[in-house]
């Protein structure tokens, strides 16, 4: 049967409640999910309690912020199987909020400075209590009408190379990968086209340092791949030894993605499994 190991609920910037994700899962088709909210475990406890009551298997997970070492690309870690009490877990996490409400009023501030009318209150708002992130901001553009999507608003707006775009402060993925573990995790690269690496020698030379720091896997089938990067992915991912992962990164109805797509088979979670049990013996 059909997986998904990346998605998003309110609990960070998706729109569908955790507790809804065992339903949601149902509705898919879906065998087995996990939840990973950026930089936040807060919804992992109402959508495993969902999913048990659906009849889905649930991974608890996160998709930690880190430092990508260049203007350019994001560096996203993904977290499974994590023990949502580690302290170490909980460290990072804390750092990686601060980030977030040291470089929200800053995006703020610049948007007010090219005449946006926007608050932290309004973002704030938005979130509703949730780990604040561009989405946000960019849902109140739209709702605002300084932007006719939640896209536009980034690329007018919010996105690099945009008016307000403002860099968040992450985290050196080894710092992510040691936290990871320390939770009885496996740390895997997040939709690796999203790196915007030069060429694919420089996309190697990235995934190969990252395996060097103790990275377990690659997510091969996300959105954003076509089937030739699939493609490449998986041959990458044998030559270091990395296991492969996949997912929608379903945000609900603030991206066009849709839950289970692109399709994965539910042997990926076995192999997942397996090595984290081995992990943690
Ligand atoms: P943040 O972690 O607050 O910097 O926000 C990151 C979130 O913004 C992720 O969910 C991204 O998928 C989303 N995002 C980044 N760039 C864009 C874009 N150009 N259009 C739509 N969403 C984006
Ligand atoms: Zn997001
Ligand atoms: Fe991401
Ligand atoms: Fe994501």
């Amino acid at each position: 049967m059909a997986i998904d190991l990346h998605m998003h609920s309110t609990a960070s910037d998706g729109t569908d409640p955790p507790q809804s994700f065992g339903e949601l899962a149902v509705a898919a088709g879906l065998s087995a999910i996990a939840l990973t909210d950026h930089d936040t475990i807060a919804g992992l406890g109402a959508a495993q309690a969902s999913c048990k009551a659906a009849g889905v298997e649930f991974v608890p997970g996160i998709e930690l912020s880190t430092e990508r070492g260049r203007p350019r690309g994001a560096l996203h870690m993904l977290g499974y199987f994590i023990d949502p009490t580690s302290p170490r877990l909980g460290e990072v996490i804390d750092v990686l909020t601060e980030a977030r409400s040291t470089r929200n009023p800053q995006i703020i501030e610049a948007l007010n400075e090219v005449g946006v009318d926007i608050t932290l209150e309004e973002v704030l708002d938005e979130a509703g209590g949730a780990t604040v992130g561009r989405p946000h901001i960019a849902a109140v553009l739209v709702r605002k009408a300084y932007a006719k999507s939640i896209q536009d608003a980034f690329k007018r707006y919010i996105g690099v190379g945009g008016a307000a775009y403002r860099r968040k402060q992450g985290i050196h993925p080894a710092v992510a990968i040691d936290a990871l573990h320390a939770a009885g995790g496996l740390a895997v690269l997040a939709h690796p086209v999203q790196l915007r690496c030069e060429d694919d020698e420089d996309l190697e030379r990235t995934i190969g340092s990252l395996a060097k720091l103790g990275l377990d896997g690659l997510e091969a089938w996300h959105s954003d791949h076509t089937p030739a990067q699939v493609k490449k992915y998986c041959r990458i991912a044998e030559r270091y030894d990395l296991l492969l992962t996949g997912g929608s990164d379903y945000h609900g109805r603030r991206k066009s993605i849709q839950m289970g797509k692109p399709i994965v088979d539910d042997q990926v979670l076995a192999a997942l499994r397996e090595a984290a049990q081995r992990r943690v013996q």
